[in-house]
């Protein structure tokens, strides 16, 4: 760990005790900081805080009182999920205290030098590839962020012969100041969190952050067939490595002669990339790129490529049943994320979509349900779907109560060589607690109708 000395004497304020508050809160404290933890949530019953007593930090729970600021604190360290017009938050800025999230810590903290990729859609996917191809290349990496993992917590413990792989959103990267990654990768920007960020010019340059403090010793990718994102690093003073899956960038990733090139070298035929989809080749060429240039084995990278299915609930590939051919797609929780996983198959899908209604209409879903033969809908937003899906003209349009019950009649509805595809379109908890437990209720359907 490095800039110990940094943390020594401060006073800092924690909001949010989850996973990260409290990792983060522990750590800040093992440096000598005095902490302040502060919870919404009520305090029985809150072993984390019992535990943070315990250890002599002050917690105060059950609410956000802006008497906490009154402590004289240095700077905020807030959970990612907590918007900004929160009123601790708000007053904070007001008092121009700084307000983090760990993120900031773990760049400070970090021995290890961080590849940092961020997107709409695809981060997990991309940096499970990275994980992987440096894995194998035996190159030591720890993967951090919204994938299971604190990363502050895996920052703390890395030291210089490790790379640090991490997952960042919008909000984690919003509470940055002085991060600043080896490698950075910008994937794409969609329309998404908008009741956050308050307009798609405001998320962009959230996300922008990834490069602010980048400089030509460093590296940005970045997706050249995404104007927006183009745009926006524009600014970057880090070296800029492009991915294209249309046009051919020859300082970066690109496909010539139906085979995968990272600059001059040919990584990959495509016939032999395992992963399904358009999108996912765009994920892929990121992943290369990084992995390339963090000194990953082209034989490595490839043996990757000719075996990885997906990471679970992305566009999963869960089995077969009497020829009939399944993927879980339950972590597709946005329309973009449908429309892209619809992309990846021939036409005549048969799609289980739906979930919590946000209050947006489906009609930029139409196309690209033209590729949909049988829909089967559920959850509060059954209704608009399947009012899209009439709009699109497919014949054949079920409701089902809930995902158990759509997989068997999604069955009914088919024939050998179809595909059978969950790809929701919708956040879940409106049925289910997590796009895990709903694509767990998938899986396990599928095998009751073996
Ligand atoms: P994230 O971590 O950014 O949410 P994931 O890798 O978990 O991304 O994928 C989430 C969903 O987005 C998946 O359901 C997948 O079908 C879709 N998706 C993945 N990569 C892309 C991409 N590059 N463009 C559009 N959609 C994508």
């Amino acid at each position: 760990m490095k800039n110990l000395a940094f943390f020594q004497d401060k006073n800092i304020l924690i909001v949010g005790l989850a996973k990260s508050g409290f990792a983060a809160a522990k750590l800040l404290h093992s440096f000598g900081a005095t902490v302040v933890v502060n919870d919404k949530q009520p305090r029985e019953g809150n072993k984390e805080a019992e535990e943070l007593e315990e250890m002599g930090i002050f917690v105060e729970c059950g609410g956000h009182p802006l008497n906490l600021l009154d402590r004289d604190i240095d700077f905020l360290v807030k959970n990612p999920g907590i918007p900004y017009h929160n009123p601790l938050i708000d007053e904070a800025l007001k008092r121009k205290i700084p307000v983090y999230t760990e993120v900031e810590i773990a760049g400070l903290i970090s021995e290890a030098s961080i590849i940092a990729i961020t997107g709409s859609n695809g981060k997990t996917t991309t940096t499970t590839l990275i994980g992987e191809m440096l894995k194998n290349s035996e190159k030591n990496p720890i993967v951090a962020g919204n994938i299971g993992t604190v990363f502050s917590e895996v920052a703390a413990k890395s030291t210089v012969n490790d790379i640090l792989v991490a997952e960042l959103s919008s909000f984690q990267l919003m509470g940055t100041e002085k991060f600043k990654p080896r490698i950075s990768v910008f994937l794409n920007l969609f329309e998404a969190h908008l009741d956050y960020h308050g307009s798609l010019d405001e998320y962009g340059q959230a996300k922008a952050k990834i490069t602010e403090n980048q400089d030509q010793n460093d590296f940005v990718i970045y997706n050249a067939d995404d104007e927006r994102v183009s745009e926006l690093m524009k600014l970057s003073k880090a070296k800029h490595i492009h991915f294209s899956v249309k046009k051919q960038m020859i300082d970066g990733a690109y496909i010539l002669e139906d085979a995968l090139y990272f600059q001059q070298t040919k990584i990959i035929n495509l016939k032999d990339i395992v992963l399904p989809g358009q999108h996912n080749l765009s994920n892929i060429m990121a992943a290369v790129s990084a992995s390339m240039l963090a000194g990953a084995s082209v034989d490595q990278i490839n043996n990757v490529l000719t075996s990885f299915t997906g990471v679970t609930h992305r566009l999963q590939y869960v089995g077969d049943v009497a020829g009939r051919r399944f993927y879980n797609d339950s972590k597709a929780t946005n329309i973009l994320a449908t429309k892209a996983a619809l992309s990846a198959f021939e036409n005549g899908v048969i799609l289980l979509a739906g979930g919590l209604d946000r209050g947006n209409s489906f009609d930029d879903l139409i196309p690209s349900l033209k590729n949909v033969k049988v829909l089967v809908t559920f959850g509060q937003t059954a209704e608009k779907i399947a009012e899209a899906g009439t709009q699109a003209g497919i014949e054949t349009i079920k409701r089902a109560d809930n995902v158990e019950e759509a997989v068997p009649m999604a069955y009914s509805h088919s024939k050998d060589g179809d595909v059978i595809l969950l790809s929701p379109a919708c956040a879940s908890w409106d049925q289910y607690k997590t796009f895990e437990q709903r694509g767990d209720m998938f899986i396990n359907s599928v095998h009751k109708l073996k």
